[in-house]
């Protein structure tokens, strides 16, 4: 089943690609579509699942490492440049500076460093991720069901958070697609 939903997300990627060769537009296409099927899909594969915990204010996991491919960073750069453009003059319109802070801070640090630093994403504002619609695979496929464990595990406590199990495997698939699919063009 996985194998074959693998397979469709692929030659989807494949598709887009080969329409455009080597265009930049085509690759962040191709990431705004990977972000549009995972939110689509999202809702059937967790449907029999109790309610998530996660919303917005509730930037608990903000403090973990987060990883993304490149064509993710690229799309997260253009809509950071957006805001910054749109809003100069306010806390919104630091969103670069608060990047370069963040990479001063943590550059160089290994995963348990990062971790005993507890330093918040620099997307983090006002406890609510700003680049939302912008944000990576990785956030969209983290999903607690129990904020109070959330709470704890980042304060330090040993205790297992409760995520949901289809957030991480679809995230996972569509990744793996959009990397394999990069990969060949
Ligand atoms: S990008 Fe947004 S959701 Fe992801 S860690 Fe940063 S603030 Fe949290």
């Amino acid at each position: 089943m996985a194998r074959s939903i693998f397979g469709e997300l692929q030659q989807t990627f494949r598709t887009l690609l080969a329409s455009r060769p080597g265009s930049g537009a085509a690759v962040e296409t191709l990431t705004e579509q990977a972000f549009n099927l995972f939110e689509a899909n999202i809702g059937v594969q967790s449907a029999h699942l109790p309610v998530l915990a996660c919303d917005k204010g509730c930037p608990s996991c903000c403090a973990l490492r987060v990883t993304a491919t490149a064509p993710e960073i690229f799309l997260l750069a253009r809509y950071i440049r957006q805001i910054d453009q749109r809003a100069p003059r306010t806390a919104l319109g630091l969103l670069s500076r608060r990047v370069q802070l963040a990479n001063r801070t943590t550059r160089g640090l290994d995963e348990v460093e990062r971790m005993k630093l507890r330093e918040p994403c620099p997307f983090v504002v006002r406890g609510a991720c700003i680049i939302h619609p912008a944000r990576p695979l990785a956030c969209r496929g983290h999903a607690s069901f129990d904020r109070r464990a959330c709470s704890q595990a980042m304060a330090g406590r040993d205790v297992d958070v409760p995520v949901s199990a289809p957030h991480i495997a679809l995230r996972g698939l569509i990744q793996d697609a959009l990397r394999s699919a990069l990969a060949e063009a």
